[in-house]
């Protein structure tokens, strides 16, 4: 680590204490951006990392609602309006109880380069609370979003701050979101993204993230001059991201072994094809069931229990040619990213946020796997909600085949990027690297074009 590195990781912990994640994502940002900053000392004068890590505006809010047997409840809610260099805030809303202001920045701070990689005028943000949707009625669900959105419409608008979906945050909580929106504002605007086809939403956007991963994880393995056709594949999680990724990996000819929720996961050796995922989606997304259940159905199938005891995920330690951890932060550590590596996996594309400690990602850069890193491989739902903008702007929808193929090449753009931003600054194949400079030099610009403000 460089001493520049060094001093700037010191203060931004003795800022921001108790943000762990804030610092994890920080610190290997600022380690790629160590190569540009050497080359171009007028980045640093202008202090633009420095102004990158502050937050333009936090906004912290209590939440207060009823459910329906009239008992109060209070939640907390955020918004992280992180970076506007380059367009209004962007960025998902995650509903989750482990939901707190130092997880948001580093979605926040992610987020500012993701956005900037897929060419799309957008700036970052990221927001959120610590309510649980698991397992509460629909009525108790729209009575939340509406307390949500009673404070947070003052902030956000389609030219200043457009929110979307994150973990526990689908169609259904958009759809009330957007209502009280409309109800407050008296406008019907493209302030959300991840709408239904009804109402201003895009073709393609919840497919976006994983389709946008899985087509990373092509073009990385294109390096290698092979494909998807026949590969096994781990994928964590269950929900939007990991089903669309699971979808795309049979299109193209893979075979999925693992899907996983925070009970646990299952390992079915015969492959989770169309079928079986139509179950899954059924489960997870009308029925909201746990992902044990496919082992009721599926006698091909084991279910493992999450073991907090163990200091490794056996998910990741079955032999596999591809891995897409696509759950939560820091689902991969160090001994998880050395078993893929011991059972021969050849690419990892990230369809969470940061699913991969730094210990993990070193062991990954060591051994020169084909490693996505979240900002860019799942950048596909973000720059679909950038279409989506982009629709809602026109009043005008386009087709799948149109959003699809803007998607691919987006993908392909962002991928192009990474390697070409690698090798420039002298690391070539290094992904993340490629990612956080082709991220960082657009905003950076755009800063230094806007002065200090
Ligand atoms: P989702 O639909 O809510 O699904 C999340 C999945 O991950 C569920 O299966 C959930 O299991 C599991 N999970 C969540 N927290 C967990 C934890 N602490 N431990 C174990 N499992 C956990 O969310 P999603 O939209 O697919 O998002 C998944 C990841 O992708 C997140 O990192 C998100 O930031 C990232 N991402 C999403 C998008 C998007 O467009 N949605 C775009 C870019 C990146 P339970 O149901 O048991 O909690």
């Amino acid at each position: 680590m460089s001493q520049y590195v060094k001093d700037l990781m010191a203060e931004v912990k003795a800022k921001n204490p108790a943000e762990p994640e804030f610092h994890q994502a920080v610190e290997e940002v600022a380690a790629s951006l160590s190569l540009v900053l050497e080359r171009h000392p007028e980045y640093r004068a202008a202090k633009i990392l420095e102004r990158i890590l502050e937050p333009e505006r936090v906004i912290l809010f209590r939440v207060p609602w009823v459910d329906d047997q009239g008992e109060v409840h209070i939640n907390r809610g955020y918004r992280i309006e992180m970076n506007s260099a380059i367009g209004p805030y962007k960025g998902g809303l995650r509903f989750h109880p482990s939901v707190n202001l130092g997880i948001l920045k580093f979605l926040a701070f992610e987020q500012v380069f993701k956005n900037s990689l897929t060419t799309l005028p957008m700036g970052g943000g990221k927001g959120g609370s610590d309510f649980d949707p698991k397992g509460k009625s629909d009525l108790k669900i729209m009575r939340f979003c509406q307390a949500f959105m009673s404070e947070l419409y003052r902030h956000i608008g389609p030219d200043t701050d457009v929110p979307a979906g994150d973990i526990g945050v689908g169609g259904r909580e958009i759809g009330y979101l957007f209502g009280q929106y409309k109800k407050l504002k008296n406008e019907f605007t493209g302030v959300l993204t991840g709408k239904g086809l009804n109402w201003g939403g895009s073709l393609i956007r919840p497919e976006a993230t994983g389709y946008g991963s899985v087509y990373f994880a092509s073009e990385m393995l294109s390096t290698k001059n092979t494909t998807l056709e026949g590969k096994k594949c781990l994928v964590s999680g269950s929900g939007n991201v990991a089903q669309y990724t699971v979808e795309k990996i049979n299109q193209l000819g893979g075979k999925v072994l693992t899907l996983s929720d925070s009970n646990g996961y299952i390992f079915d050796e015969k492959g989770i094809d169309a079928e079986k995922l139509a179950f899954i989606m059924e489960l997870k997304n009308v029925r909201r069931g746990r992902i044990k259940e496919y082992t009721d159905k599926y006698k091909s199938a084991v279910f493992f229990p999450a073991d907090p005891k163990l200091d490794y995920n056996p998910l990741w330690n079955h032999k596999a040619d591809c891995a897409f951890p696509s759950a939560t932060q820091n689902e991969i550590n160090g001994k998880d990213a050395q078993n893929l590596l011991n059972n021969g996996i050849l690419c990892v594309s990230e369809g969470a946020n940061m699913p991969t400690t730094l210990e993990g990602v070193n062991i990954f850069l060591a051994a020169k796997l084909l490693y996505g890193p979240g900002k860019a491989a799942n950048a596909g739902g973000v720059a679909v909600s950038g279409l989506e903008m982009a629709q809602n702007s026109m009043r005008l929808p386009w087709t799948k085949e149109e959003v699809d193929n803007r998607l691919k090449l987006i993908m392909n753009k962002i991928h192009t990027t990474c390697m070409t931003m690698a090798d420039r600054f002298g690391t070539p194949g290094n992904y993340v690297n490629g990612a956080n400079i082709g991220g960082f030099l657009k905003v950076a610009d755009a800063m230094i074009d806007q002065g200090v403000v």
